[in-house]
């Protein structure tokens, strides 16, 4: 599986492969694309479609895949380019086929209603971090750690108990939302939240947790995407920071390691990376943050897919903690029952990701929950799919104690004391 997609990736050429890899984002007043399925016999060609510059693959399990194949360009040097691009991309695949004509209608229940259902507007997602934090004043502070482009605040809040020394407490960060339309992805921050409130000082694993630990909460982190999304054109992705000839950066392709790689150079792109590293505002945010905190591990939220992911994401070698990180992956996994693994070996290449950053810049073991089965799941899904990932949230929580780091990042010295008054990991070891 390595040799293949690391081939594909170098034999495109750097200079192509910047020019026109990824997918194309939709125009909001048009069609955004179909949904399809296909076959395919070698992750070369998953990583051929993903970079033809018209298909973006949001779902593998096993030999199959889902992806969005938006509209091709119909006229200029680029579309004929493409269009090669695209039937050699294509040829590689078996049984392509349609499963919904528009792929926004996946969103249709929603806007037959007009409303986003039960999931939370950033409006609404303020509005109950605010209520949360006072009706809970000891455990809990807010903070924005920066804003958006159109100036919203990106708010976390610090969850810590009483007992310990705050200071000694090692820190974590959970987070959702980077993506626009992955609306699930806010809901189990949330949940999360309200679980270990309600249940401190009550249930002995929720109070050891949150005596532990200092665990910074941001559920919406692309809080102007978000509002897009449920106002205007629900399958965006992106942020939306104006670029040269375009709107909108993948946050989650702009970060330092591995920016470039399986993302687009191509501005409507859907997998655009930015003009450089860390260009974005919530990029930003997020190492100011990253860098003044030295979380020992980050926990983020995607829809969808099932997948416990970790890196890399920006290609197919084994990171130097390999081991650890697949331990602790398979032991999260085993919990929700979700299927573990690289990025770049079970989905595609994804440079300039959040975890590897995190991973091999600060020293955090950096994990993505890619949730449920769709963007967009019915609302009355949102309770069942964060009651069966809460368990694994948790373990999460429990093992970041460990006094085991990793051997990336920053320098140790400089790494935040492992206090473990309450050797959190002897009581949970991992197998
Ligand atoms: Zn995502």
């Amino acid at each position: 599986m390595a040799s293949g997609v690391r081939s594909i990736t170098l034999s495109l050429g750097l200079g192509a492969f910047l020019v026109l890899n990824g997918a194309f984002a939709a125009d909001p007043a048009g069609s955004t694309g179909k949904l399809v399925r296909l076959r395919f016999s070698d992750p070369a060609q998953l990583e051929a479609l993903n970079t033809s510059g018209q298909y973006e693959v949001v779902e593998v399990k096993g030999d199959r895949a889902i992806a969005i194949q938006h509209p091709a360009p119909t006229a200029g040097k680029l579309a004929a380019v493409l269009a090669k691009r695209v039937s050699l991309a294509e040829a590689g695949v078996a049984g392509l086929e349609t499963v919904l004509e528009n792929v926004d209608d996946q969103l249709a229940q929603f806007r037959a209603q007009g409303n986003v259902g039960k999931y939370h507007t950033y409006a609404s997602a303020l509005a109950e971090l605010a209520d949360l934090c006072s009706n809970y004043p000891n455990l809990l502070k807010s903070e924005s750690i920066g804003k958006s482009y159109e100036g919203r605040d990106l708010m976390a809040v610090r969850l810590t108990g009483s007992a310990g020394l705050e200071a000694e407490k090692p820190k974590v960060l959970i987070f959702g939302l980077m993506h626009a339309r992955e609306w699930i992805s806010a809901e189990l921050p949330f949940y999360l939240l309200r679980y270990l409130l309600t249940n401190y000082g009550k249930d002995p694993e929720a109070t050891k947790i949150v005596d532990n630990l200092s665990i910074y909460i941001l559920p919406v982190s692309n809080p102007d995407g978000l509002e897009y999304s449920q106002t205007q054109f629900k399958m965006w992705r992106k942020n939306r920071s104006p670029q040269d000839g375009g709107t909108g950066v993948d946050v989650n392709r702009n970060f330092t390691v591995g920016f470039g790689a399986g993302s687009s150079d191509y501005v409507d792109s859907d997998v655009y990376h930015g003009k450089a590293p860390n260009s974005e505002l919530e990029t930003r945010a997020f190492c100011s943050l990253f860098e003044r905190e030295k979380f020992i591990a980050s926990l983020s939220f995607h829809s969808y897919s099932e997948l416990v992911l970790y890196s890399w994401g920006k290609d197919t070698s084994l990171p130097p903690d390999a081991v650890e990180l697949t331990k602790r992956g398979k032991a999260m996994a085993d919990l929700n029952g979700y299927t573990p693994g690289q990025v770049a070996r079970i989905l595609y290449t994804a440079g300039g990701a959040t975890d590897d950053t995190f991973y091999q810049t600060y020293g955090a073991w950096a994990f993505t929950f890619e949730l449920g089965t769709e963007f967009v799941p019915a609302d009355k899904k949102i309770e069942p799919i964060c009651k069966q990932n809460l368990p694994a949230v948790l373990l999460f929580l429990k093992t970041a104690i460990d006094s085991a780091r990793p051997t990336t990042g920053i320098a140790r010295q400089d790494r935040p004391k492992i206090s473990n008054f309450f050797s959190l990991y002897d009581i949970y070891p991992l197998k």
